[in-house]
């Protein structure tokens, strides 16, 4: 069976079992401060499970795109070596919201994998939860007896609370599982090791398929368990896994999701697979990384140095890593590898194909500049090699390569070794703890349960029409964290305050009750489907009713900016052409920023058009001509543009000025009128292929040109009141380019004349032509004159010290010669005589130069530097 048969045989079974199949969210979280990516078939639910919203029909099934390369579960280190973890992987999940429970699961799992699927019931083991002293609960007797209707009860194990009670997080829904395990040996390896015994136990063809969770509990802050009011199922297969049972092979790689990349990278890199354990790793690592990689950005993601951003360009480089070490590519490769990718998936996730050269061009672009590091480490590693004192070196050595230049340190291991040194390896384990330490410390968040004032009560935003409100508290917790210290989380019965989220800022504003009592609200955010106002205190009376106020002239200013922001969109799609897509943005009251594919530079005249394409329409006073709640297909029938990677729901907001239309939840002005003006303050590359553009409006133009204009007069004062100060300006930039010239002739006779002295002043020292002297010249200066005695000489070496403007320079030349046969390097020879003249430098091996701030250590230094010759 072809694995996109596969794929499908699963959503059909389950669509005539009245599930709704739906399709895969996208892999990258943007509104859950719990988790970066989506990490299991659930993770997009969650808000049903914990009884946030409603889903439209309760029962779902899908295929989900999942990451496990952070957080709670990071396969990260596994991949490439074992044979069935991925970074990313299709989870196939069917749910129930409070409907069926344990008895469907369980026979329906077994109909399709037996039935359907047609596997041989005697390769299959499934487990039980065994019970727990801890959480005081007993064995699953339910589950067991389904079971034993369905399977020999010799293959039904139990199993202990890590494998077998699945929880969401910390606090949350929870409870026992069941999963289902193949056993794909072959029998003479069953003949010799019972099956059973190897469940569980990380062999890697006795392998876990398909987990069946029992969401029967809620574990609270305290630890302890309370029942939930209605009970869920929630499944997850692994789709690869399957494929390797169903197509009868021994790994995830040699099904077909794997094996055209892996036949693409054999042809690439000259290299063959199944023939050497490293080569075969690195080309598991290559393949499997790809797919992460391009999935991400197909979602929006692109790599970066921070949080999510920075977790994608880790995985990627780890890909660049094995393929620069194992596979011999020492130039971008993995970019090649998408075209197969798209061949292969783009029909199951179209987004893929969509944003196909995007990907390519952003991959290349991160593999070229991670070389480039990787080259740039090879130096400084050269460098500390030559430095060492001993065959050891420090461990926060390799810890600084690693983590100031990103310089990987299996790579700087097997550098050492091969050239036969070794590190501290504690040391740099030490190094890496503490670090680590530093930053769990600092984003470490401790939540209390919350507190339930008032049930049931089904919360609405209000915040489209009105700004003000009087609101009653339904819940609050308190959250303790390092970096903002002891906080309040409010949720309220119906709420004026927007939440952060599609890129715009959270209100801010306060709470007044009746006493004139009152509470700031410093930031709003949504959270499984929660709006969640954020105080540093908790109201006096929570019972009582409150005046919520936004702070209006933060909302309008933003709001500015979103309406902008949707006009700049527009505008760049007409000046610039229909590939323009928006790639990210972010709203704030000062400020919009916009980033977007395009593949060059906007021109000058390029952004005039696009300034003047949104100004028109501000001055066109285009009313806002919203529509909430309309079908997602009739949205898009009417032109709105949806974005990739975002989630949306059936019914969505439409928000139109003129033709500019757009699906948004956003809050924005009544008539682009009151934008009053828009300007663009800045444009450049965020990545290969993608742009961004910064931009403000209203008061921040107003201020904007206040600020030039004031700079403009003090300009024009210091000009002496010039008529024309562009004019005066220019005269004055003639004149000292003039004087300059002259000065540097001046310099140049000067020179000419030292040199003439010096020539007589260089003396044999051990075999080497040797002077060392303080002499009146600048940097340059001293660096012409080396190079010309240095072409005049043989085994030459010269230290000047010089002062310049209240600032001591030593400048070291070394003939290339010495620097090969004596072993000498002024490059460290500077850096060492720094100390003289509180200071510090660097360069090549045959001249180098150090700057300092003590002038009178210039002749110890001069001294000092004899020592060399001995
Ligand atoms: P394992 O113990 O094998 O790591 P798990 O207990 O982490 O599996 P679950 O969290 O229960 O797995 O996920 C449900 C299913 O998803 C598993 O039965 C398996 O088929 C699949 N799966 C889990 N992790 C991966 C992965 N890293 N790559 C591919 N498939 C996976
Ligand atoms: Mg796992």
């Amino acid at each position: 069976m072809k694995s996109q048969d596969i794929r499908q045989a699963f959503l059909n079974f389950f669509q005539e079992k009245k599930h709704s199949i739906v399709p895969s969210a996208p892999m990258v979280l943007k509104n859950d401060p719990t988790l970066m990516f989506v990490n299991s078939g659930m993770a997009p639910f969650k808000e049903f499970f914990l009884g946030n919203a409603e889903p439209k029909n309760n029962r779902i099934a899908d295929t989900q795109k999942c990451l496990r390369v952070s957080g709670k579960h990071n396969d990260l280190e596994e991949v490439g070596y074992d044979t069935y973890h991925h970074t990313l992987f299709e989870m196939l999940g069917n749910w129930s919201f409070g409907d069926y429970f344990k008895k469907e699961a369980i026979a329906w799992a077994w109909e399709l994998l037996t039935e359907v699927y047609g596997i041989d019931k005697d390769i299959l083991y499934v487990t039980v939860f065994e019970g727990s002293d801890d959480d005081k609960l007993p064995m699953d007797q339910e589950a067991y007896d389904f079971w034993k209707e369905l399977i020999s009860e010799d293959r039904i194990l139990m199993g202990n609370k890590k494998d077998n009670f699945w929880e969401m997080g910390d606090q949350g829904p929870c409870g026992p599982c069941s999963e289902i395990h193949v056993d794909i040996r072959s029998d003479e390896e069953k003949a010799k090791v019972d099956g059973k015994s190897l469940v569980n136990m990380d062999h890697p063809q006795v392998v876990e398929i398909w987990n069946l969770v029992f969401m029967q509990y809620n574990r609270k802050a305290n630890g302890s368990l309370e029942n939930l009011p209605a009970k869920h199922i929630d499944t997850g297969m692994g789709f690869e896994r399957l494929c390797m049972v169903l197509q009868g092979v021994q790994s995830n790689y040699d099904t077909d999701v794997f094996t055209p990349i892996i036949r693409e990278i054999e042809t690439i890199t000259n290299k063959d697979y199944g023939t050497n354990d490293k080569v075969d790793i690195a080309i598991r690592v290559v393949s499997d990384h790809v797919r992460a990689v391009a999935f991400s950005i197909a979602d929006g993601q692109l790599p970066s140095n921070t949080g999510a951003g920075y977790v994608i360009r880790r995985i990627l480089r780890r890909a660049v890593r094995y393929g620069f070490t194992f596979l011999d590519k020492k130039e971008p490769f993995i970019y090649r590898l998408v075209d197969v990718l798209v061949k292969k998936m783009g029909k199951a996730f179209p987004e893929l194909k969509e944003q196909k050269q995007l990907i390519e061009n952003v991959v290349k672009e991160e593999e070229s500049s991670f070389l480039r590091t990787l080259d740039q480490g090879l130096l400084l590693l050269d460098r500390i090699i030559s430095n060492a004192k001993s065959k050891e070196i420090s461990g926060k050595k390799v810890f600084e390569l690693k983590d100031t230049y990103g310089f990987p340190e299996d790579l700087t291991d097997l550098i050492l070794r091969e050239k036969g040194y070794t590190y501290n390896h504690d040391e740099f384990e030490q190094k890496l703890k503490e670090q680590q330490e530093r930053g769990k410390q600092a984003s470490q968040l401790k939540s209390d349960d919350w507190t339930v004032l008032v049930e049931d009560e089904e919360q609405e935003f209000i915040g489209y029409d009105t700004t003000e409100a009087n609101v009653k508290l339904v819940q609050y917790r308190k959250v303790t964290s390092k970096k903002d210290g002891e906080m309040y989380q409010l949720v309220f019965n119906l709420t004026p305050f927007y939440a952060e989220g599609g890129g715009q800022v959270g209100d801010k504003g306060y709470l007044e009750d009746a006493s004139g009592d009152i509470i700031y609200i410093v930031d709003t955010k949504k959270e499984n489907n929660v709006i969640i106002h954020f105080a540093k205190n908790l109201p006096k009376d929570i019972h009582a009713t409150f005046k919520a106020s936004v702070d209006t002239k933060q909302r309008n200013r933003t709001e500015c900016n979103h309406t902008a922001t949707h006009l700049l969109h527009q505008a760049l799609r007409e000046v610039l052409g229909t590939h323009v897509e928006q790639k990210g943005s972010a709203v704030h009251s000062k400020y919009l920023r916009f980033d977007f594919s395009h593949f060059a530079k906007l021109t000058v005249e390029e952004l005039r058009d696009v300034e003047n394409f949104v100004n028109s329409r501000i001055e066109g006073k285009l009313p806002l001509q919203e529509q909430r709640n309309i079908p997602m297909d009739k949205a898009i029938e009417e032109g709105a543009m949806a974005l990739f990677g975002e989630k949306y729901g059936d019914t969505v907001r439409t928000v139109r000025f003129g033709q500019s239309i757009e699906l948004c939840g956003g809050t924005h002005v009544k008539n682009t009128g009151d934008i009053w003006h828009f300007k663009i303050v800045s444009e450049g590359a965020v990545a290969a292929g993608i742009r961004r553009i910064e931009a403000i409006t209203n008061d921040a133009v107003k201020d904007f040109y206040f600020e030039n204009n004031r700079a403009y007069f003090e300009m024009k004062d210091l000009l002496n009141n010039a008529k024309e100060p562009v004019k005066a300006l220019q005269n004055l930039q003639e004149e000292n380019s003039d004087l300059k010239k002259q000065i540097e002739n001046l310099l140049k006779e000067k020179a000419k004349s030292i040199k003439g002295d010096l020539k007589n002043e260089i003396s044999e020292v051990n075999g080497v032509q040797f002077l060392a002297k303080k002499i009146d010249l600048d940097a340059s200066g001293i660096k012409d004159l080396c190079f010309e005695l240095g072409s005049q000489f043989d085994n030459l070496f010269l230290l000047f010290g010089a002062e310049n403007d209240g600032k001591a320079i030593l400048s070291c030349y070394i003939s290339k010669e010495l620097v090969a046969s004596k072993d000498l390097n002024a490059g460290t020879i500077v850096r060492e005589l720094g100390k003289y003249i509180q200071g510090g430098g660097g360069g090549q091996p045959f001249f180098a130069t150090a700057g300092g701030k003590n002038p009178d250590g210039l002749e110890h230094a001069l001294q000092a530097v004899k020592s060399y010759l001995d």
